[in-house]
């Protein structure tokens, strides 16, 4: 799966917030997500957000 900076992810379990849709802030073997919905920003290891992967909302570009 290729993952790039800026990109707006679609994960399976919604933030506590409702929002279900990630902002792709750093990738490596942990990703740096943004929350759409509230802006909280988490850590979560690549694997997690692999599993939890439903769809790209959004391209950085491309
Ligand atoms: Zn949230």
């Amino acid at each position: 799966m290729e993952f790039q900076i800026g990109d707006v992810i679609k994960m399976k379990k919604p933030h506590p917030c409702g929002s279900s849709e990630w902002e792709i802030l750093r990738v490596g073997m942990d990703f740096r997500l943004k929350c759409m919905g509230c802006g909280r920003q988490v850590m979560v290891s690549r694997k997690l957000v692999e599993k939890n992967f439903r769809g790209f909302v959004k391209k950085a570009c491309g």
